[in-house]
């Protein structure tokens, strides 16, 4: 076994996200449909391959024109000019709009050579083959210039960006039908505990439902995670170490929860020092303070608290963002926010506490109040919860309206 940091005291938060985050590296990239590839994240930076728009052309339904013929125009007193010839979108037209001519021309259509402006359809009047403007524009007005949105050859998305529907519209935009992404990170998924059974069976006496299984699930997944294994595995040694062995072939990241506490015998930890190398098992956070992090066969390997609301903090704190790493994402961390807090929080200092919170925006800032009682296993106040506030090591108690660190989850 390698050097086991933290094995006297926890480790601090920072060290051992350095530990987590310092060593995990970004998985393949791979090319895929361009609608396949929501929430997926970009492994080349796009540089645009055209001008956005592509050419000139009308922000209005209206009348192209040249817009110093319209000075002076208005309702009381408008200008005539003569409709040559009319325009729809995805149509090119070889007139040539001369002084005292008018194309009738639709949104998206090219400017007609010659015209300068647009003037909007509610601010004329047909007459026969001509139309009065009874409205001023000034040039440009009412027009779109090539390139305007995006130029030609510039920067438009970055490697790491993931790709959401503003993003997807912008490579669709651009032509790119096929983009290079990086492989999804596979999860493997491992409840551990005799008393746990599946959420299809009734529990029998002492048991309950294992419910970690889930909520991993829906953070790995959330993550833009794939998860290729879900297993409850008993407490039983032989049993985790085969089916923490099979889930080392398929998956990218192992996660376990439960078994990581003394009551336990520190069953995964001892699993995983003889699988592999255990980096640390203890880290000064509350709740979750049993988290036996360290590698199988390179694999990165989390064994995760098994109380309910525990299980959630660390994937939010230690495993999400060494997904995101992996995934070739970034920002790998959630977004930190200063707030105060609408009521007063006990805290005994020593570990860093996420305490689950409602955070709302009051317009002169953020506010955060919690989700009621913080006990590990409390699943209830993990429900609703959007975001931790966080309680420094050193702090004692804190005094309502006082300002925290607030971590924002969605
Ligand atoms: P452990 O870390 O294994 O000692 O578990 C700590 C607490 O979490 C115990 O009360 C367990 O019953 C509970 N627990 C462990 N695993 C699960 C699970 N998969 N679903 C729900 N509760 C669990
Ligand atoms: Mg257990």
């Amino acid at each position: 076994m390698v050097d086991v940091i933290g094995d006297h005291e926890p480790l601090k938060l920072e060290e051992a996200l350095e530990v987590i985050l310092g060593s995990v590296s970004v998985l393949p990239v791979e090319v895929i449909a361009l609608r396949d590839s929501l929430d997926r994240v970009l492994a080349r930076d796009i540089h645009a391959s055209c001008d956005l728009p592509p050419f000139d052309n009308s922000a209005m339904d209206g009348y192209a024109v040249i817009a110093e013929d319209t000075k002076g125009a208005s309702h009381e007193n408008p200008c005539e000019l003569t409709v040559i010839a009319s325009e729809p979108a995805g149509v090119v037209i070889d007139n040539f709009v001369s002084h005292g001519s008018a194309v009738r021309i639709m949104t998206g259509a090219p400017m007609p050579a010659g015209a300068d402006a647009v003037v909007m359809v509610e601010e004329t009047e047909r007459s026969g083959d001509g139309v009065l403007i009874c409205g001023e524009v000034a040039c440009g007005e009412n027009a779109r210039r090539a390139g305007e949105d995006v130029r030609q050859g510039e920067l438009v998305l970055d490697r790491g960006m993931r790709i959401g529907p503003a993003e997807m519209a912008m490579l669709a935009a651009l032509g790119e039908a096929e983009v290079e992404v990086y492989r999804k990170p596979r999860v493997a998924v491992l409840t551990t505990g005799n008393e746990t059974v599946d959420v299809t069976q009734s529990p029998g006496p002492g048991q309950i439902r294992d419910s970690n299984q889930y909520s991993l699930l829906a953070q790995a997944r959330r993550a833009g995670a794939e998860v290729t294994v879900l297993e409850r595995v008993g407490d039983n040694p032989d049993d985790l170490k085969s089916a923490i062995r099979r889930a080392v072939g398929v998956s990218d990241v192992i996660v376990t929860s439960g078994g990581v506490s003394v009551g336990d015998f520190d069953l995964v930890k001892d699993i995983l020092a003889s699988l592999g190398d255990v980096r640390f098992w203890c880290v000064a956070i509350k709740p979750g303070k049993p988290l036996a992090f360290g590698y199988i066969d390179g694999q990165p390997f989390f064994g995760l608290p098994g109380n309910p609301a525990s299980v959630m903090v660390a994937f939010d704190v230690f495993v999400r963002p060494a997904l995101v790493k992996i995934a070739g994402a970034q920002p790998v961390w959630h977004t930190l926010v200063s707030g105060s807090i609408s009521q007063d929080l006990r805290h005994k200092a020593g570990r860093r506490e996420f305490v689950r919170a409602i955070t709302v925006w009051y317009g002169s800032g953020y506010v955060a109040s919690t989700t009621g009682n913080q006990g590990a296993a409390r699943l209830s106040s993990m429900l609703r919860a959007n975001s931790y506030i966080v309680i420094p090591e050193g702090m004692g108690d804190v005094k309502a309206g006082e300002r925290v660190d607030i971590l924002l989850m969605h």
